[in-house]
This record gives C-alpha cells, sequence and structure tokens, in this order.
C-alpha cells in the first residue's frame, strides 16, 4: 500500500492519517505463525519545520506458546513506529542510522515501512501468567494444576557428583 507523500514534502499538507490492517498471517517466528489476525496500523505521518516523520501504532494479538508451561498463549501486542522519512540522505552518516528511512519518490510503501519495526519489537518472553510455574522438569506435570510428587524426593544428578567430588 503506497502512500503520497508529495503533499507533506511540498508543504501543502501538516498530515497524512494513515489506518489500515496488514496481513502478517504468514510470517514465522521460532516456527511459530505469531500473527493469526490482521495487524492495525493507525496514526498519522506529519511533516513539522520540513521534517517528515510517522508517528503510527501498530496493535495485534500475539499467538505464541508459554515459555514456562507451553500453552498456547495470546498477548496483546503494541509497538510505535516513529521514524524520520527524507528524500535523500544528506550525508554518508545518516545512511547508518535505521530511524530514517529514505523515499526517493515520495511514495511510501506502508507495510515495508511497519514491517521492520514489528518484526524488531516482537515480545521477547510469552508468558501465560506473570507468575506461571511451568512444568516439572522430572516428570512434566503442570504445576500450575497440581503438584507433583518426585520433586524433591529425587537427588538432582548434578548436586550428587558434587556431593561425591566433596567427599575426600
Ligand atoms: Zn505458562
Ligand atoms: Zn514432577
Amino acid at each position: 500500500m503506497l502512500l503520497d507523500l508529495k503533499p507533506l514534502f511540498a508543504g501543502s499538507r501538516d498530515f497524512l492519517s494513515v489506518d489500515f490492517e496488514m496481513d502478517l498471517s504468514e510470517f514465522e517466528f521460532l516456527g511459530v505463525k505469531p500473527f493469526h489476525a490482521p495487524v492495525a496500523i493507525n496514526g498519522k505521518i506529519v511533516s513539522r519545520a520540513g521534517i517528515v516523520e510517522s508517528q503510527l501504532s501498530c496493535k495485534a494479538q500475539y499467538f505464541g506458546f508459554c515459555d514456562r508451561c507451553l500453552k498456547e498463549t495470546v498477548l496483546d501486542y503494541a509497538t510505535d513506529i516513529n521514524r524520520t522519512i527524507v528524500i535523500s540522505l544528506e550525508n554518508e552518516e545518516s545512511e547508518e542510522n535505521d530511524d530514517i528511512a529514505v523515499v526517493p519518490d515520495m511514495q511510501l510503501d506502508l507495510e515495508d515501512f511497519c514491517y521492520a519495526d514489528i518484526v524488531m519489537n516482537l515480545p521477547t518472553k510469552v508468558l501465560c501468567k506473570d507468575d506461571c510455574r511451568g512444568i516439572c522438569p522430572d516428570c512434566g506435570c503442570d504445576l500450575n494444576l497440581k503438584q507433583c510428587n518426585c520433586g524433591g524426593t529425587e537427588v538432582d544428578p548434578r548436586l550428587a557428583a558434587l556431593a561425591e567430588l566433596l567427599k575426600d
């Protein structure tokens, strides 16, 4: 989806509204496709004192599996997309700046523009609840549902080896 930024660069408009949905249902991260439902992008592209920048927010439902208990989990995902947009870079220095998007023809591909920010800001952890107790590493039971009997009675093999070393 192309947005014509000419009115902003020409100074005839102060801002352009943005409100669209992105289909990221085929996007895959760590073997999971987290965006089952469309990702909503809205906000505006503004021109202030000759500087064009995005003020967009992205909201979606993020589907994953709890890092601790592996239960299916849906998180509220949100990220802001605030970047400067220029027609051309003035010096090499700014070429290394990821916050600057270059649109030589003043046509902004909104999907491409937002995609990078979304991918860069994926949740670093997925928890079904903050205090998820996870699953028992020995018997695999869900410790949120019940306390298993195997913990505590079995000696950790690493501790047993350490005890052996300390004996002398
Ligand atoms: Zn969990
Ligand atoms: Zn157990």
